[in-house]
C-alpha cells in the first residue's frame, strides 16, 4: 500500500493538485482539512470543537483528527494507496503516523512538498476566498495566523522525512498546469 504525503503551507496548491495525483496512480485523496469542514457541516460534536480553531487559524487537536484520519483508513476499500493532503501538520502527527503505519507493516512511502513563498500564500488564499467561500480564508487576520502556524508547527517536519531521505520539493509557484507537470515528473520517478 502506498502511503504518500502532500505537503506544503496553506495555499500552496494542494488540494489543487491532489485530484488528478490520486487518480493517476489509482490512490484516496484524503484532506483532513476537507474532512473537519464536513463534520463542521454535519453540525457534529468534533465539528463544532473544530470550527471555533480553524475559524482563528488555529490548528485542531492532534487526537482529534488522527481518530477521523484512522477512521477513514478503516472504511476505505479497493485502493492501491492514499494521498495524505493537511495531514500531518505537526512533528507529534508525523511520528504517530509512522506508529500507526508500522502497526500495520506498512510506512510513508514518500513526501511530495509544492514550496511557495509567505508573499504568495496570502494572494492565493484570499483567490481561493472568492471561489470557495471558506470563511478562513477569507479573513487577514486569520490567513496570518495559519502562516505563522505553518512556519511555528508544520514546517519542522521537513528535516523530519528530509532525514528519512522521503522528502521531495516541487516549486509551487507557476501555473497549475506547470505544477501539475513538476509533479508527475516527480511522481513517475517515485511511483514503483
Ligand atoms: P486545510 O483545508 O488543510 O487548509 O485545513 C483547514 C484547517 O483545518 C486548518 O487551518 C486547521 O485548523 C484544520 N486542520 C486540517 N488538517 C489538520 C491537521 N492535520 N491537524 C490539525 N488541524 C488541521
Amino acid at each position: 500500500m502506498k502511503y504518500y504525503i502532500l505537503f506544503g503551507p496553506p495555499g500552496a496548491g494542494k488540494g489543487t493538485q491532489a485530484g488528478a495525483i490520486a487518480e493517476k496512480y489509482n490512490v484516496k485523496h484524503i484532506s483532513t482539512g476537507a474532512l473537519l469542514r464536513a463534520e463542521i457541516a454535519a453540525g457534529t460534536e468534533v465539528g463544532i470543537e473544530a470550527k471555533k480553531l480553524i475559524e482563528k487559524g488555529k490548528l485542531v487537536s492532534d487526537d482529534m483528527v488522527e481518530e477521523m484520519l484512522e477512521n477513514y483508513f478503516a472504511s476505505t476499500r479497493d485502493t492501491e494507496g492514499y494521498l495524505l493532503d493537511g495531514f500531518p501538520r505537526t512533528l507529534n502527527q508525523a511520528r504517530d503516523l509512522d506508529r500507526l503505519l508500522a502497526k500495520k507493516g506498512e510506512e510513508v512511502s514518500a513526501v511530495i512538498s509544492l514550496m511557495i513563498p509567505d508573499a504568495v500564500i496570502a494572494e492565493r488564499i484570499q483567490h481561493r476566498a472568492a471561489i470557495e467561500g471558506r470563511a478562513d480564508d477569507a479573513d487577514m487576520k486569520v490567513i496570518k495566523t495559519r502562516i505563522a502556524t505553518y512556519h511555528a508547527q508544520t514546517e519542522p517536519i521537513i528535516d523530519f522525512y528530509r532525514e528519512a531521505g522521503k522528502y521531495h520539493e516541487v516549486d509551487g509557484t507557476g501555473s497549475i498546469d506547470e505544477v501539475k507537470n513538476k509533479v508527475s515528473v516527480l511522481m513517475d520517478a517515485l511511483h514503483k
